[in-house]
C-alpha cells in the first residue's frame, strides 16, 4: 500500500485571508484599529460570552489571565504536566508554584479524582488545559473549585471550538485563553485571546496588554505595570476570516483523524 502523509500542523490559508491583510495594509491602520475590535466581538459572540481581549500570543493571554486574578508569589495553582510549557510558565512569571496533578489515561487531561488531594492552604486556582482538542472533565472540576473557593483558568489554546456537554471549551471557568499559532485550530500567525464573563478581569487584561494604559485612553497615562501584548490589525483581520470558517476547518481535521482509525 502506498504511504500517505498528513500534515497535522499546517494552517488553512486562502484568498480571503490574503485579501483581508491587503485591505488592512491599504488602510494604513495597522494597530489598535477596527479589525481588533471586530475580531474580539466576533470571538466573544462565537463563545456566547461577554468579553474578549485579543493579545499577541497564547502565552501572553495566559500571563494576563494569571495577573488579572491577582495570583502572586507563593500561591499554588493546580495544573497538568501534559501540556505545552506556556501553561506553567505563565505561573512562574509571577512566582506562582504550579502543582502537577496526574492525568486520565483516556483523555490525557487532568484527573478530577486526584485534584482534592493536592489542595493546600496556598492553593488559589486550578489551571485546566484542554489538551489536543479534547476538553477536560469540567463538571467535577467546577464542583471542586466551588467547594474550595478556587479560581478556574481554562487553557483552551489547543481546543478552540471543542465542546464539552454541548458547551464550548473555555466557557466554564472564570477566565479562558486561546492561541492562534499556525498549528492551532485557527490561526492569526502569532496571536492569542482572553475571554471572560467578568468585566473586572477583562478590564485588567486590556490594561496589561497595552502598557498599563486605561482602555480607550488617548494619551500616555500609565496606571499600572503593563506589557506590549497587543495584537496587530493584520493578525486580527486574518482572525476574523479564520473564525468564520472555524467549524469547517475542524471538520477537515476530523476527516483526517478518522483515517487513522
Ligand atoms: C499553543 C499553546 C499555548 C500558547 O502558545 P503561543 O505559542 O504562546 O501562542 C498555550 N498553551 C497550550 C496548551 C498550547 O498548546
Amino acid at each position: 500500500m502506498r504511504k500517505r502523509f498528513y500534515r497535522i500542523g499546517q494552517p488553512y490559508i486562502d484568498a480571503a485571508d490574503r485579501q483581508s491583510v491587503l485591505d488592512v495594509l491599504r488602510s494604513k491602520n495597522l494597530a489598535l484599529g477596527p479589525k481588533l475590535k471586530e475580531f474580539e466581538k466576533e470571538f466573544a459572540r462565537f463563545h456566547k460570552t461577554k468579553y474578549a481581549c485579543a493579545v499577541s500570543s497564547g502565552t501572553a493571554a495566559l500571563h494576563c489571565a494569571v495577573k488579572s486574578l491577582g495570583l502572586k508569589s507563593g500561591d499554588e495553582v493546580i495544573t497538568t504536566p501534559i501540556s505545552f510549557i506556556a501553561s506553567s510558565n505563565c505561573l512562574l512569571y509571577e512566582g506562582v508554584n504550579p502543582v502537577f496533578v496526574d492525568i486520565e489515561e483516556e483523555t490525557m487531561n487532568i484527573d478530577p479524582l486526584k485534584i482534592e488531594a493536592a489542595i493546600t492552604k496556598k492553593t488559589k486556582a486550578i489551571l485546566v488545559v484542554h489538551i489536543f482538542g479534547q476538553p477536560a472533565d469540567m463538571t467535577p472540576i467546577m464542583q471542586i473549585a466551588r467547594k474550595h473557593k478556587l479560581f478556574v483558568i481554562e487553557d483552551a489554546c489547543e481546543s478552540i471550538g471543542a465542546t464539552y456537554k454541548g458547551k464550548l471549551a473555555g466557557t466554564f471557568g472564570d477566565v479562558a485563553t486561546y492561541a492562534f499559532y499556525p498549528n492551532k485550530q485557527m490561526t492569526t500567525g502569532e496571536g492569542g485571546m482572553v475571554i471572560t464573563m467578568k468585566k473586572r478581569l477583562w478590564t485588567l487584561c486590556m490594561e496589561y496588554r497595552n502598557q498599563g494604559r486605561k482602555i480607550e485612553d488617548p494619551w500616555l497615562h500609565h496606571y499600572r505595570l503593563g506589557y506590549n501584548y497587543r495584537m496587530d490589525e493584520m493578525s486580527a483581520a486574518i482572525g476574523c476570516v479564520q473564525l468564520k470558517r472555524l467549524k469547517w476547518m475542524i471538520k477537515q481535521r476530523q476527516k483526517i483523524a478518522e483515517t487513522f482509525f
